[in-house]
């Protein structure tokens, strides 16, 4: 276990990966700090399957390894560092903190920036969120069709030229890390994060998990009951459980 002097948060290697038990408020103050203080990265939601793609995929890897946070978005996660370490720490989903960055966007009158999804999702979540969050300052959004390199340079340019403290982009897990990538190496945005299919949540086009399962960490089950090609990546799950058992028995260094 770590403590990162940057933000005070506690960090474990599981799997070797960086993950930062963190809660809302700690998310919110770190991000304070990179805005106020001109520091560019982004957070990476960690989860089961992420962990073990990460042990193969290169760029994945990559990608958690250079987030401001890792965090546990995740039920899995939070039982593997009660198991490995005995924390009691609680589970973050992407989507809520999502919600919390723009309540304290709309307090602080930050300029934010949505990207991706449909033209028409990313519209209606715009008039959404305004609704949802008076006050909050959304300067400008895209959508997240960007296959088309002229399309990407435009909707970077765009992003550039709207000057947003932070940029939220939902286009899925890839597309959207490499978009924050040329985001943060490309425009002076100090704060970025991926939220995958959050907009079309916010839209009302898909809908959310009811609540009874969003307390039982069973999101995932209700995703799959919905999109069943969702199937494909959960054979990672139970290789999940066993990697971890290994680490906290074993324990296998990941250095
Ligand atoms: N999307 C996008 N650009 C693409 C492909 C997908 O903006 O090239 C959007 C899509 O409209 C949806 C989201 O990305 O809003 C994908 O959500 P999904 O739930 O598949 O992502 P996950 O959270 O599973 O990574």
């Amino acid at each position: 276990m770590e403590s990162s002097p940057k933000n005070r948060s506690q960090r474990y290697s599981l799997l070797g990966i960086p993950v930062d038990a963190v809660d809302f408020d700690t998310m919110l103050a770190r991000m304070d700090t990179m805005i106020a203080e001109k520091q560019r990265g982004y957070f990476f939601p960690i989860n089961p399957i992420k962990c073990v793609l990460i042990q193969t995929n290169n760029q994945l890897a990559e990608t958690a390894r250079n987030a401001e946070l890792n965090f546990p978005d995740a039920a899995g996660i939070v039982w593997a560092l009660r198991l490995l370490y005995g924390v009691k720490t609680g589970r973050v989903p992407g989507y809520e903190f999502l919600h919390h960055a723009l309540r304290h966007a709309a307090q602080r009158e930050y300029r934010v920036y949505l990207l991706g999804a449909k033209e028409n999702v990313i519209r209606q979540s715009v008039s959404v969120l305004r609704q949802q969050y008076s006050g909050v300052r959304i300067v400008g959004w895209h959508h997240g069709y960007l296959s088309d390199p002229d399309t990407a340079d435009a909707a970077i340019r765009a992003v550039n030229e709207a000057q947003p403290e932070m940029v939220f982009v939902g286009m899925g897990a890839g597309k959207q890390d490499r978009i924050i990538d040329r985001i943060l190496r490309e425009t002076s945005v100090p704060f970025a994060m991926g939220v995958g299919g959050s907009f079309d949540v916010i839209a009302g086009t898909a809908p959310r998990a009811p609540k009874v399962l969003l307390d039982n960490g069973l999101e995932w089950l209700y995703r799959l009951l919905l999109q069943p090609r969702r199937i494909r990546p959960m054979i990672n799950l139970p290789k999940f459980v066993w990697l971890v058992i290994r680490e906290k028995f074993w324990r296998r260094s990941y250095t």
